[in-house]
């Protein structure tokens, strides 16, 4: 028996330092682990040594796929865990050196962090981790339209629950002046100007790739304009770049730098009117913090090109610009502006909707911060477009969860089932089928119990059942209430095994989230509401807990006003 026991603890270690290295398990490794596990059982260095010597032998002989599925079938935690260490397969950084890597993450401090926002600020912080290098969070917050007081603390806790930390935290509007500075000089370059026009012959000029007439007055005139436009920050002109209204990438037809924005920001109040635009903040910033290899999803493509052209103008640094695509799920958009006016007539609850692919809605409905990160590993940073669902999210959860959450009876539409002559018992049933550090509860059973109606409507009179970890009863009659009687302990082969509540159960109903968006349009069925009886052993769960119901899924409970509510995550 003791035997039994160092091997099966040698095997699962060998194989975890095996799936690490390649395939080869160091012995010496795995004794350390095991000695340090298996001291506390009072097993001695001396009779553990040559078992794992000899169990490392023979894993080192099998193929790595084999040292992968036997590890998954032992211990799939620890499995996880390595995966996470193996899966790791950013792709090296052009021209990065260990040490000298900066990555930053510039969210616009105007709404609820998704999971787009979580795909970058992921690959923007495991680089720096990489390399050695910094990671800054930088708040861009040039539009006092849309930046708002509340979203800069909420979108740092939003983070810090995907488990990102920061080396530097700064905001682009403390850097206002530096920008004017900046655009004086392009100004007194000749490489920018005041233009007046209306933004309808804006357009116009763009689209048909004529210069203006603003375009052709002296620098002099236009730093005058400049002045007077930071001065009286009247609306009605625009700083623009002198780039080229002719050429093929439109984004280089003079793009705007700077307007007027007549809004109180947030943190700077009514000290400017006048704000750069994305074009320009967006390079600045990157180069002037020493950021080396800032992400950008690939929709910015076309104003790369304006992007070095400003640099360049202005003698600064070049970052080397990277791009991934955007993350798209199928039926959860993640633009506010589809989401916002749900939020409004009241279709969605809030940001933190579980069917919204924020990160208050993930955590809400149960995902692990661990779980959005491994998806957001398994998608690469390709610059290939494509839509996912959402099950790819889940099934990485599930995996994080099945061998470490409690398993609870919960009973939809429930109907009652007397069993005659039932025997009175106190039944101790362990909380998850192999893990037993999550303990059991105790349940007093008489002849009262609730089943699933679905569950009774497959079943005739003379069919024998099981009550999940009970015993088996024989269905006598099915009416209004399902009458039965006892039919032993032993387990019959396929004999439906059914989970129950006694007459002591919690009344609850449990929220399933489905698509949002169904070809484009809401979907008004999107949040199914499933009332049910959950057994009483549930009110002992710890705030905020992800549990499994047995044959029903996995569903974060939630307690408001004393009344438990459960939120559904996935099967
Ligand atoms: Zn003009």
């Amino acid at each position: 028996m003791s035997t039994e026991k160092i091997k099966y603890t040698a095997k699962i270690y060998a194989l975890q330092n095996a799936v690490m290295f390649d395939g080869k398990a160091n012995p010496k490794s795995v004794i350390g682990k095991v000695i340090g596990v298996l001291r506390k059982d009072g097993f001695s260095p001396k009779e553990i040594i040559p078992i794992v010597n000899s169990v490392v032998a023979d894993v080192n002989k099998m193929p790595l796929d084999q040292q992968v599925a036997d590890l998954e079938k032992l211990a799939p935690e620890i499995l996880i865990k390595e995966k996470k260490v193996r899966d790791f397969s950013l792709p090296d950084l052009p021209d990065a050196e260990k040490g000298k890597v900066v990555t930053r993450f510039p969210p616009e401090p105007n709404g609820y962090l998704h999971i787009g926002h979580a795909k970058a600020s992921i690959v923007d912080y495991e680089y720096a981790k990489i390399y050695d290098g910094k990671f800054i969070l930088r708040f861009d917050d040039t539009n006092p339209e849309n930046a708002q007081t509340e979203f800069y603390d909420v979108q740092k806790e939003d983070l810090q629950w995907l488990g990102i930390s920061w080396d530097e935290e700064y905001c682009t509007s403390n850097n206002l002046q530096k920008h004017y500075k900046l655009a004086e000089q392009l100004i007194q370059q000749g490489d920018a100007y005041i233009c007046n026009c209306t933004s309808d012959v804006i357009k116009e000029g763009r689209f048909h790739g004529k210069e203006c007439k603003c375009r052709v007055c002296s620098s002099g005139e236009h730093l005058d304009s400049w002045h007077e436009m930071i001065s009286s920050s009247k609306d009605g002109c625009v700083l623009r770049l002198k780039g080229d209204m002719t050429c093929d990438n439109t984004a280089m037809r003079d793009p705007t730098l700077f307007r007027v924005i007549e809004k109180t920001h947030p943190l700077q109040g009514d000290k400017y009117g006048v704000w750069p635009t994305y074009d320009f903040a967006g390079a600045i910033e990157d180069s002037i913090s020493g950021v080396t290899h800032p992400f950008r999803t690939k929709e910015y493509e076309l104003r790369d090109e304006c992007y070095f052209y400003i640099l360049d103008k202005l003698k600064l640094r070049k970052p080397i610009l990277m791009e991934f695509a955007r993350l798209n799920i199928d039926g959860m958009p993640v633009s506010k502006r589809k989401i916002k006016p749900l939020i409004d007539n009241g279709s969605v609850t809030g940001y933190d909707d579980i069917r919204l692919p924020t990160l208050r809605g993930l955590k809400k409905r149960g995902i692990l911060p661990e779980a959005i990160r491994q998806f957001v590993f398994s998608q690469g940073i390709s610059k290939v477009e494509s839509t996912v669902t959402f099950g790819l999210v889940e099934s990485a959860n599930r995996k994080l969860v099945d061998s470490v959450t409690r398993r609870y009876f919960f009973v939809k539409n429930p109907v009652k089932l007397i069993v005659v002559n039932a025997p009175c018992i106190k039944k101790t049933i362990n909380l998850h089928p192999i893990n037993r550090d999550l303990g059991s509860r105790t349940i007093k059973t008489g002849n009262t119990f609730f089943v699933q109606q679905e569950d009774i409507d497959k079943l005739d009179i003379g069919d024998i059942f099981r009550l999940k970890d009970l015993f088996n009863v024989k269905i006598t009659g099915k009416g209004k209430e399902v009458k039965a009687e006892y039919a032993g302990d032993e387990l019959i082969a396929r004999s439906a095994k059914i989970q129950w509540t006694t007459d002591d159960y919690i009344d609850m109903n449990v929220f399933v989230p489905h698509l949002l968006f169904k070809n484009e349009n809401f979907n008004p069925d999107s949040l199914e509401k499933i009332s049910g009886f959950a057994e009483k052993a549930v009110t002992d769960i710890k705030a905020d807990e992800l549990v499994q119901f047995e044959r029903f899924g996995f569903v974060r409970l939630e307690t408001q006003k004393g009344k438990i509510t459960g939120f559904f995550a996935h099967k």
